[in-house]
C-alpha cells in the first residue's frame, strides 16, 4: 500500500514535556484510520503536526510524495490535506452560507479575496454539501445560533470545501447527542465512499469500531497498539491504558 499520509518518527515538545515522542502513522488513499488513546496521550498535538499548525522537534511527514515537514498550513490544504479542530473553529457572525464560502477561499487563495463574492461553481459547492450535511435549511442562519452538533456539522462541510483526498477530524462527536453521532457516522462514510481518506482523532471508541479499517492507540506520546478495531480493543496493554486503575 502506497501511504497518501506519511509521518515517520514525530516528535514534539512544549518545554520538559514531550506531548508527541517518536509517533510513526500512515493513511492509505481512501482509507479510515482511528486515532484513540486517554486524555492527555497527545492525539491532537500529533494533529497539528500533520497538518503543519505545529512545528515538528522531530520527524517527518509526507503527503501524496511531497515532503511537507516545513510546509505552511495552507499550502497543505492546497495539496489536499483538511482538517477540523478540537474547538469548533467558525466565524460566530456569519451565516453558515458565508461560513461555507470563506473555508475554501483560504485555502484557494489566501487572505486577499476573503471578502470578495465567491464564484458560481463555488456557490453551487456550498449548496450541495450544505444539502447532504442536513444544514440546507439553516443556510441563513448565524453560525453562533447552531447547536454544538450542528456547527459540526458545519465545520466538517467547511473542511470538505476544498475537496480533499485526507481529512482529519478531530473529536467530531463530543458533546453531542446521540441522534446527531450516528447522522454524523453516516456522513463520513459516504464521504469515504467518496474516496476520501479520513483519520479520526475520537474519544467515543465505539463510534471508531463502528467507522473504521484500523485503528492506532496512542498514550503518553507513543504509539501502543495498532490493528482492526476488534484487534485493538483486546489488546491487554490497550485495555491497560483505558482501564488499568480501575482493574487492580
Ligand atoms: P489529547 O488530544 O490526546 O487529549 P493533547 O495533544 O491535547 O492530548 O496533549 C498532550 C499533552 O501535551 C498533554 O499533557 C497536554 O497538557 C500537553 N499540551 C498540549 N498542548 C500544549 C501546549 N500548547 N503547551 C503545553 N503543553 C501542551
Ligand atoms: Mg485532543
Amino acid at each position: 500500500m502506497t501511504a497518501l499520509l506519511d509521518a515517520r518518527g514525530v516528535v514534539k515538545r512544549f518545554g520538559g514535556l514531550t506531548a508527541v515522542d517518536g509517533v510513526d502513522i500512515r493513511v492509505g488513499a481512501g482509507e479510515m484510520v482511528g486515532l484513540i488513546g486517554p486524555n492527555g496521550s497527545g492525539k491532537t498535538t500529533l494533529f497539528d503536526c500533520l497538518s503543519r499548525v505545529s512545528s515538528l522537534d522531530a520527524g517527518s511527514v509526507r503527503f501524496d510524495g511531497v515532503d511537507i515537514t516545513r510546509h505552511r498550513p495552507h499550502q497543505v490544504a492546497r495539496l489536499g490535506l483538511a482538517r477540523t479542530f478540537q474547538l469548533i473553529r467558525v466565524y460566530r457572525e456569519l451565516t453558515v452560507f458565508e461560513n461555507m464560502e470563506l473555508s475554501i477561499q483560504w485555502a484557494q487563495v489566501g487572505a486577499a479575496r476573503l471578502f470578495g463574492r465567491a464564484d458560481p461553481a463555488t456557490r453551487r459547492r456550498v449548496e450541495a454539501l450544505l444539502e447532504f450535511l442536513l444544514l440546507a435549511p439553516l443556510r441563513d442562519e448565524r453560525a453562533g445560533a447552531l447547536s454544538g452538533g450542528q456547527r459540526r456539522l458545519l465545520e466538517i462541510g467547511m473542511a470538505l470545501m476544498s475537496e480533499p483526498r485526507l481529512l482529519l477530524l478531530d473529536e467530531a462527536t463530543s458533546g453531542i447527542n446521540p441522534t446527531l453521532v450516528a447522522e454524523i457516522a453516516d456522513r463520513l462514510r459516504e464521504v469515504n465512499a467518496g474516496g476520501v481518506a479520513i483519520l479520526l482523532v475520537e474519544h467515543n471508541v465505539r463510534f471508531v469500531a463502528e467507522l473504521c479499517h484500523r485503528v492506532v492507540v496512542l498514550d503518553r506520546g507513543a504509539k501502543l497498539a495498532e490493528g482492526t478495531p476488534g484487534q485493538v480493543m483486546e489488546d491487554p496493554a490497550v485495555i491497560e491504558a483505558y482501564f488499568g486503575a480501575e482493574g487492580e
